[in-house]
């Protein structure tokens, strides 16, 4: 028998996180769920999973995910590094504070989950993460300087893991949602979709599970829109 694969979901309390752990749950894999509300413990028991609480802005608690999955389960197949918000204002406007909370909760938050997980997956021979990223790192848009500015970054870093890793089984993807209904979307804002809606968290849990699955075994340091068509450049 094929042991069971086993996952980390970071911010998986609600929004893209919490339908990523119901997709991969409904999957097959034995999910760890961390977010730093209780609340996450709710949607824990109602997919047989496990859950700890902490923030993915702190590498001491990352640390403690990674080690209590691995204790737990002897392995780490899967890794959805999801997060929360941050911080928006007007370019200049933003402090250094917002900049500096920001780099920890959008891209240290995958740099130090990869430091704290690449060692397992090598000695596993194999592994895959995907983070949630944005279509503002394909389109850089005012409302989100912080998340644009970062998230390009994150993207460059998911290339540098990959062919670093690849060689070792190991794949990293980001995945760019568009305007999902996690986040309120105006009717002004929807008009510019060429869907003529928001996503769906689903849709987007989907995008996640499948570069996660073996049949996706070919693709490593990819950034995936799933934006109904919204970001017009090549
Ligand atoms: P959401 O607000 O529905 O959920 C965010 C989750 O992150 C919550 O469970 C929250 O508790 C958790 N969280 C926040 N800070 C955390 C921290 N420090 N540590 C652990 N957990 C933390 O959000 P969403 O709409 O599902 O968005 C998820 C991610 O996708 C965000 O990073 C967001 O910027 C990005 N995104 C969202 C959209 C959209 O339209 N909804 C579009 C592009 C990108």
């Amino acid at each position: 028998m094929v042991d069971q694969k086993v996952a980390i979901v970071t911010a998986a309390s609600r929004g893209m996180g919490a339908a990523c752990a119901r997709h991969l749950a409904a999957s097959g894999y034995s999910l760890m769920l961390f977010a730093r509300s209780e609340e996450v413990r709710v949607l824990a028991k109602e997919l047989g999973a496990d859950a700890m609480t902490g923030s993915v802005a702190s590498e001491a608690d990352l640390r403690k995910l990674v080690e209590q999955t691995h204790e737990r389960h002897g392995r780490i197949d899967a890794v959805v590094n999801n997060t929360g918000h941050a911080a928006k204002g007007e370019l200049l406007a933003l402090t250094d504070e917002e900049w500096h909370t920001g780099l920890d909760l959008l891209l240290l938050n995958v740099v130090r989950m990869a430091r704290l997980v690449t060692p397992i997956m090598v000695r596993q021979g194999s592994g895959a993460m995907v983070n949630i990223s944005s279509f503002v790192a394909a389109e850089p848009g005012l409302r989100f300087p912080i998340s644009a500015t970062l998230r390009a970054a994150l993207g460059n870093y998911a290339k540098l893991y990959s062919q670093t890793y690849a060689g070792q089984g190991i794949r990293m993807n980001n995945v760019l949602p568009g305007w999902i209904d996690t986040y309120r979307v105006d009717d002004a804002t929807r008009q510019t979709i060429p869907m003529g809606r928001a996503g769906r968290a689903e849709e987007v849990a989907k995008a996640v599970g499948f570069l996660l699955s073996a049949d996706a075994s070919y693709i490593t340091g990819e950034s995936l829109l799933v934006d109904g068509g919204f970001v017009r450049s090549a």
